[in-house]
């Protein structure tokens, strides 16, 4: 048997199922049960019966899974996967940031530890920022850690959001998709159009058509009339797009890569699901006070 046969085996004798992001490796996405951005993972954990959850992601979806499925096992390919913008936010930064605006509400986007979520009012992921922070009572809003998420909810919002820490920021959507690549791109491709993520720097998302959720790209490019399309996000996103509308043409940021995401690949998952290795855990405590938030996030956004 080859591997993705052996992992299958493993699926089905185990009541394991996997979920991956839309940034990892096509031989992931490949045999992925549910593929999805941070906002829909987090809703399939909840909602599937699955006794143990395989998640192939960067550490704090598993976190989120665990967060909100504290019974069931999830386990990790690689412990080692971070998503670097998570680690530029601590649960001091939040609660200095709410010493300092007792009277802010405090909006935390999903990549953050969940220490961090723990001192949150509310999350938010990028598809649904702006009906978060809209539906709060409060007309301060501490936001963060990514500053350019922030523009663009700004520019949806009557509220102020403040920074909490000031300038956290996704290497990948703010320094590798530079507004003379969206330029380059389009000169070669003048008919497609643009669909940036919200992590992208402020010049680029005015130079898109559209700012939008990886999931949200997913959706708009199947109800457009467009043919072709360029993707400002992490490049393995063209491959779903690819995969789900072959029939389309999307282009992508060949330079735009996440390291800890590719740092999942097929020989890791097959090791976890037979040895059921790498177990997420987390301290109590903390479980039950990131709860409310992301809950409270999920009950938002129905
Ligand atoms: S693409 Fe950016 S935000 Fe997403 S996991 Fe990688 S570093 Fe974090």
């Amino acid at each position: 048997m080859n591997l993705p046969e052996r992992i299958n085996e493993l699926k089905e004798k185990n009541d394991m199922v996997i979920l991956a992001h839309n940034y990892q490796l096509p031989e992931v996405q490949d045999i992925a049960d549910y593929l999805g951005d941070s906002l829909e993972l987090c809703y399939l954990a909840q909602e599937l019966e699955a006794e143990t959850i395989v998640f192939a992601g960067v550490a704090f979806m598993a976190e989120s899974a665990l967060i909100l499925n504290p019974e069931k096992t999830v386990l990790v390919p690689e412990l080692d996967a971070h998503c670097p913008m998570a680690k530029m936010l601590s649960p001091r930064d939040v609660i200095n940031g709410k010493l300092r605006y007792p009277d802010a509400a405090v909006v935390l986007y999903g990549n953050t530890t969940a220490g961090a979520k723990a001192e949150a009012d509310v999350i938010c992921t990028s598809a649904n920022s702006v009906r978060i922070v809209n539906s709060l009572d409060e007309e301060k809003i501490l936001f963060g850690p990514d500053k350019n998420l922030r523009h663009w909810t700004q520019q949806h919002t009557d509220k102020e959001l403040l920074p909490v820490p000031d300038n956290g920021y996704c290497y990948v959507h703010n320094s590798l998709i530079t507004p003379e690549d969206v330029k380059s791109l389009r000169s070669s491709h003048p008919d497609a159009e643009v669909l940036v993520h919200p992590e992208c720097l402020p010049e680029v998302q005015a130079m898109a058509e559209r700012v939008l959720s990886t999931n949200g790209m997913l959706r708009h490019a199947m109800s457009s009339s467009s043919d072709e399309f360029i993707i400002g996000t992490e490049k393995e996103m063209c491959y779903r797009l690819q995969k789900e509308m072959p029939e389309k043409r999307f282009y992508g940021f060949d330079k735009a890569i996440c390291d800890d995401m590719k740092k999942t690949d097929l020989e890791k998952l097959y090791r976890v699901m037979r040895d059921r290795s790498n177990k997420m855990e987390l301290p109590r405590e903390i479980i039950e006070k990131a709860q409310r938030p992301l809950q409270r996030m999920l009950d938002l956004s129905r």
